[in-house]
């Protein structure tokens, strides 16, 4: 793989883009569709006036990128964060058209960002922000279109006032426009804690490759948000031992086991997991690397990097953010023999839920949420051993494996489509 700056290295996109080159070539793919699929389809910016709380006008600048649409709708989250660039989202929608590729669901991909900052905005603010937005995007989404979901600071709530401004807009109530939506308005039962579930089921089948056993598996969670906080959750109870969590403002370690529902518990009456009375704060950047059978970051982008990855002690590292590990990273980590469970294939139970809750809301009939569980299961055993399988065959690691596997799947149904060029 070609070398990167520290900056090249951390740029999601370059990111991204060098995973994918390494992968096309490997899989000696043509060069006129190696050009289409490295660039995404369409990509749009908006200047979203919005109307504060204080009288004022603010602008806020939105993206909505298009990677492809070859397999099926795109299909990707919303996020809300001050740090929101059009690479990032970029890459994010490339890695959505890769994952749904892996889980072999027949969506392309998206994603959409809004630099803002959600935790200073009043929940007017974030309502007035999300409806203009969505309205600037009407002719962009649609169920057959493209398809918007939650993603990092956005939830129920907000998918609920795009799929409410989206219907005004079309006069009719158009639930299938977005996922990930409350369940009394055509939300999936088990979309909430799909990643989570989807994030356990890989690394329940990566153990058991490996040999080992949940009861003797301990496990550090970076992030205690929607994914990472159900992960934890339905590990604990699975019978792994949750060691150690780290979030933002800081980090909790204790070596016999966190109570994760005495967690969940304290973070809803104080707002965080600090000061939680039965385990030790921790210094966050140093229970990344602590020994761990397995690792879960499932925060942000860029957390495992050419600086920290030789110091990384994990025997598995589970991927629930999208990016957390640099390409530099994956090279060091594959010297020592982690093994690694992609981001496209290890958190793509939370778009394999969206794809379900889309399915059910054209259909007008809705699962039982052991149906979706059961479903989900089938999705991420099927692709886990997909990609071990891929990576067996080619003598290549699980990620290059999930995009060669991704790559191939998509340029497949490109051929069979054939180009209107
Ligand atoms: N934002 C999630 C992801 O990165 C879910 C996307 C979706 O459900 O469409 O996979």
């Amino acid at each position: 793989m070609k070398t990167l700056t520290l900056e090249q290295e951390i740029n999601p996109w370059e990111a991204q883009s060098a995973r994918f080159d390494f992968a096309a070539q490997k899989l000696n793919l043509d060069e006129g569709l190696w050009k289409v699929l490295r660039y995404p389809n369409r990509e749009l910016i908006v200047h979203i006036p919005v109307s504060m709380d204080t009288g004022k006008l603010e602008v806020f600048t939105g993206f909505r990128v298009q990677h492809s649409i070859a397999r099926g709708p795109a299909k990707g989250g919303v996020r809300f964060s001050p740090d929101v660039t059009l690479d990032e989202v970029r890459a994010l929608a490339s890695w959505m058209t890769w994952k749904c590729a892996v889980a072999n669901i027949p969506f392309g991909g998206a994603k959409a960002g809004s630099i803002c900052a959600p935790h200073k905005m009043s929940q007017g603010e974030l309502e007035r922000m999300t409806r203009r937005y969505t309205a600037e995007l009407v002719e962009f989404i649609g169920p057959e279109k493209d398809v918007p979901a939650p993603d990092m600071n956005t939830n129920e709530q907000i998918m609920a006032w795009m799929m409410d401004t989206y219907s005004m807009h079309m006069r009719q109530t158009v639930t299938s426009v977005v996922t990930g939506k409350p369940i009394n308005i055509g939300g999936s039962r088990g979309r909430r804690e799909a990643t989570g579930r989807g994030i356990m089921i890989v690394s329940n089948e990566a153990i058991k490759k490996l040999g080992m056993r949940p009861e003797d598996t301990r496990v550090i969670v970076q992030g205690f948000g929607n994914v990472g906080s159900n992960c934890a959750r339905l590990m604990a109870q699975a019978g792994y031992t949750i060691i150690g969590i780290i979030e933002v403002d800081g980090a909790i370690y204790n070596a016999r086991g966190i109570d994760i529902e005495g967690l969940w518990k304290h973070r809803e009456r104080s707002g965080s997991i600090a000061r939680f009375s039965e385990a030790e704060e921790a210094d966050p950047a140093e229970l990344m690397l602590a020994e761990c059978g397995i690792l879960i970051p499932a925060a942000i982008e860029n957390q495992i990097t050419s600086r920290n990855a030789a110091r990384v002690k994990c025997r598995i590292l589970a991927e629930g953010a999208n990016g957390p590990t640099t390409a530099a990273a994956d090279e060091i980590l594959a010297d020592k023999g982690v093994m690694i469970i992609p981001d496209i294939l290890c958190n793509a139970g939370g778009v394999t839920t969206s794809y379900f809750e889309w399915v059910q809301d054209r259909q007008g009939y809705f699962w039982k949420e052991s149906v979706v569980n059961e479903q989900l299961e089938d999705i991420m055993i099927s692709a886990f051993h997909d990609v071990v399988r891929y990576a067996e065959n080619h003598s290549v690691n699980n990620r290059i494996a999930a995009y060669m596997l991704a790559i191939d799947r998509v340029a497949y149904t490109i051929r069979q489509r054939g180009i209107y060029a």
